[in-house]
């Protein structure tokens, strides 16, 4: 008998770009490979993650910038939508069932909410011992955040979304760390339905094919409200 036929691969949604014009936008910043980043995009604005080489992994979390109490809600989001992917036409929902922003184009296709950051234990645990003090996710949330002196810690990282990665779910419910299915170029935007701070890792890890073994720049860009 044959093994069941892998699907995890299948579905990809259909790629939506957007109109808007790169000159316009009212912020336009590199994130460069393996840093954090933190930032305000407002109630109304658009934000854009440009992968500009290709195959990275763009780490990323949402906060109410007026109640930090209230952040981006994986499992909210996934059983609101009935999928565990995120792309356009996604609504990023808060702990508190609010919409925090909305994915209005995507030329990637799929992005990952369910495969978490990556950490100093996770790297020991996955790994090696001897990669326990490389340079991960958790500490550059941990690091921007304390830079940005906005009084939260480590009980404030809910888990993530991982833009980018291609994390598919086998037909036998495990998850897999496959290569990733963008390319240089390609781009996710949403709107912001509430002010938000953006809190990224431009992920730096180097044992599994999240960002191709070579982590790399991305862009970041607000347009103001329409
Ligand atoms: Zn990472």
């Amino acid at each position: 008998m044959s093994e069941p036929a892998d699907v995890a691969d299948a579905g990809i949604a259909t790629l939506v770009p957007s109109r808007r014009d790169p000159r316009a936008a009212i912020l336009d910043e590199i994130i460069p490979a393996g840093a954090p980043w933190l930032g305000i995009v407002c109630r109304g604005q658009t934000f854009r993650i440009v992968d500009l080489e290709g195959n990275q992994a763009v780490d990323t979390l949402f906060f109410n910038a007026g109640n930090s109490e209230e952040r981006y809600s994986a499992p909210d989001t996934i059983c609101s939508q009935g999928n565990l992917y995120l792309t356009t036409g996604t609504q990023l929902l808060s702990n508190e069932g609010n919409v925090m922003l909305t994915i209005v184009a995507d030329t990637c296709g799929r992005h990952d909410t369910l495969g978490g950051a990556c950490s100093a234990e996770s790297n020991t645990v996955r790994y090696a011992i001897e990669k326990r003090n490389m340079h991960s996710c958790r500490d550059n949330f941990l690091l921007a955040l304390t830079r940005a002196g906005v009084g939260m810690t480590k009980r404030d990282l809910p888990p993530n979304i991982n833009f980018f990665m291609n994390v598919p779910v086998t037909p036998r419910g495990a998850l897999t760390f496959a290569d990733g299915i963008s390319a240089a170029g390609r781009y996710v935007e949403m709107h912001a339905e509430m002010d938000v701070i953006v809190l990224i890792s431009n992920c730096p890890q180097l044992n599994n094919p999240c960002n191709a073994y070579n982590p790399t720049p991305v862009r970041v860009m607000v347009w103001a409200v329409d």
